[in-house]
């Protein structure tokens, strides 16, 4: 069995994004307090697995983790590492929002063993900033970033988000410019998704923002990998890029097969061979049912042979490294280019995907198009 990853999700932040659609609230102490010993609680009395688990990554998700106290992150920490083998080398991530963290903070937080910083600057424009609702400025994206470098962080990753309303090819050549200048070790982009319910699909909505051109996106991507590539930072999934060595470990496990298993509300897990499940999505929920002694969880699925089939394709094609065609006979006894000799050569044909011997990958143009690619295989 391979190490598996732990996922802790804190739903709070300091302010709503007007395209947020994740399981968070607004950040409240007592209410804080409450989640964490509700965590802690689901952590200890976890019976899901129940052989002692060697654990090589740890991802505090939200949500804006920074927003707790070091003392709740240590409680934890605490609980992660007296149930599971924690590896001393484990990747700790941490996520936080630009202007949430201190000298201060970033050292105690460093003593925890957090190794690794994600961080949400989304765009260098401070208009761009205020019409997603951003608690930040570029600024404080800038300040952030240079605090966590005094504070030793020598992994830090940010997310850009790209297609915003309005927003030009010009605007985010700049966010390129100014992300790359600032050499992070990661980067995660995202083309923006408009939710429904979300205050930012009712603005495009009522008019007050225009709605998002797809195909400025779609060459947005394209002009993002070629500046990437020329700075030296590798596509190794489609959203996310590094350089050399800095691929995350952990979200690597969500496209491998590899084990992880979510604490807190709205968490997910995979037990690494057949077996889905999912936590209560509602904080308050969530909390009154660890209160209880209840398990927080609301779904719990068996994966079909068919389904791990196709997962192993699609989340395998996530990467571009590509699947194993051979390693996939072996696997599951079916030749993809045989089973969709029809799909694969369309794709092929329209330039999507390519082989390179048994090697089947996405190619850029496909990276963009993928769930069209992946719908065939599901
Ligand atoms: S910081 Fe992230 S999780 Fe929090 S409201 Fe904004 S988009 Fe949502």
């Amino acid at each position: 069995m391979k190490p598996a990853g732990i996922y802790i999700h804190i739903p709070f932040c300091r302010s709503r994004c007007s395209y947020c659609d994740f399981a968070t609230g607004l950040y409240e102490s007592a209410v804080a307090e409450r989640y964490v010993a509700s965590v802690v609680t689901e952590i200890a009395t976890w019976r899901e697995v129940i052989q002692l688990e060697v654990v090589d990554t740890i991802y505090f998700g939200g949500g804006t983790p920074s927003l707790l106290s070091p003392q709740q992150l240590q409680l934890l920490m605490n609980s992660v590492r007296t149930r599971f083998d924690v590896s001393p080398n484990a990747e700790v991530t941490m996520e936080l929002n630009p202007g949430t963290v201190t000298p201060d903070s970033l050292a105690a937080f460093r003593e925890l063993g957090i190794n690794r910083a994600s961080f949400g600057a989304q765009t260098f424009d401070d208009r761009e900033l205020a019409r997603l609702g951003r608690s930040h400025t570029v600024a404080d994206t800038r300040r952030t970033f240079s605090l966590l470098r005094e504070a030793g962080f020598e992994n830090v990753s940010f997310d850009l988000i790209a297609g915003l309303p309005g927003q030009t090819l010009e605007q985010w050549e700049r966010n390129l410019g100014e992300a790359f200048a600032l050499r992070p070790e990661h980067l995660s982009f995202y083309l923006l998704e408009v939710h429904e319910g979300t205050p930012l699909a009712t603005h495009i909505k009522n008019g007050l923002q225009p709605t998002p051109d797809e195909d400025v996106a779609a060459e947005m991507y394209r002009v993002m990998l070629e500046r990437a590539a020329a700075a030296g930072y590798e596509h190794y999934e489609i959203s996310n890029l590094c350089l050399p060595g800095f691929e995350s470990r952990h979200n690597s496990k969500y496209w491998t097969g590899a084990p992880y298993y979510g604490f807190g509300c709205s968490a997910h897990s995979f037990d690494g061979e057949s077996r889905r499940w999912a936590n209560e999505r509602d904080l308050a929920k969530y909390v009154a049912t660890v209160e209880r002694n209840a398990s927080p969880l609301v779904e719990d699925r068996r994966l079909t042979e068919d389904d791990r089939r196709a997962e192993a394709v699609f989340l395998g094609m996530r990467m571009m490294a590509g699947v194993r065609t051979g390693e996939f006979k072996e696997l599951f006894g079916v030749d993809l280019s045989v089973a969709h000799a029809d799909d694969l050569e369309n794709f092929q044909h329209a330039g999507l995907i390519e082989f390179d011997g048994d090697l089947l990958k996405l190619t850029r143009a496909g990276a963009l198009l993928s769930n069209e690619v992946f719908a065939a295989f599901v």
